[in-house]
């Protein structure tokens, strides 16, 4: 866990216990990544106004069209890309405001993470690094190409609608590295995507809702 998150939003403590609590009734089993969510003070990533929802389980606005992810949907996610299992290297594609990010640096070794958007990009930067969070790599570049210099990856995750599963960012995950993504357009499903010695496998999970993966940086 990263000792670095202890102290900072003590006052919002009750309030994620009861969403950890909520997590939970709604199915989510993975104590490592309910303990990640319990630690992350969602509400510095959101704007000052909306703050006093941080902690409801919606997805919340933060400007450019974009939102953050609902609490249950990055819980999911995360505990699939687990797995059960723990996560060296990943590469999450939409940083948004950097929740996600924040989270996923809870529980994998090293996180790297892709937005397109430069003010965005630009205030996850900020925000995880006045948060003391060290093993999160920031980039602003286009998703659709992965981060292929930067090597092969155990978890790639997706917070925006692939329109395929995408044959590129498969062949960035190691050998036992799982993908999780939503694919579609009007209507998404969440995807996982295992690499094992002998290929790919694909299993479709449950709908989902998320903004469009969009191509070219902006
Ligand atoms: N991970 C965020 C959710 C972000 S919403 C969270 O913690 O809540 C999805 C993000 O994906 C948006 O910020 C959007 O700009 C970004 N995005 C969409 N297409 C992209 C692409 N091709 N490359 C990188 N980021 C992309």
């Amino acid at each position: 866990m990263n000792k670095s998150l202890s102290g900072i939003g003590m006052t919002s403590q009750r309030t994620r216990a009861r969403l950890i609590e909520r997590l939970r009734e709604q199915g989510i089993r993975d104590e490592t990544v309910l303990a990640a969510m319990f630690e992350v003070p969602r509400h510095l990533f959101v704007d000052e106004a909306l703050a006093s929802r941080a902690y409801d389980d919606v997805s919340l606005p933060i400007n450019f069209n974009q939102t953050i992810s609902q609490p249950y949907i990055v819980a999911r996610m995360l505990e699939v890309l687990r797995g059960g299992g723990p996560l060296g290297r990943v590469l999450e594609i939409g940083t948004g405001c950097g929740y996600q990010a924040a989270v996923l640096a809870q529980v994998a070794r090293e996180v790297f993470t892709l937005e397109r958007i430069q003010p965005l990009y630009e205030r996850a930067r900020k925000q995880l690094r006045e948060l003391k969070i060290r093993n999160v790599a920031v980039r602003y570049a286009d998703g659709n190409l992965g981060l292929p210099e930067a090597g092969l990856f155990d978890g790639i995750i997706m917070a925006a609608a692939a329109p395929s599963l995408s044959a590129v960012l498969r062949e960035q995950l190691a050998v036992g590295g799982r993908m999780v993504v939503p694919v579609g357009a009007q209507e998404q499903w969440l995807y996982l995507v295992e690499r094992d010695a002998a290929g790919f496998r694909e299993t479709r999970l449950e709908p989902v809702k998320f903004v469009p993966l969009l191509i070219g940086k902006a």
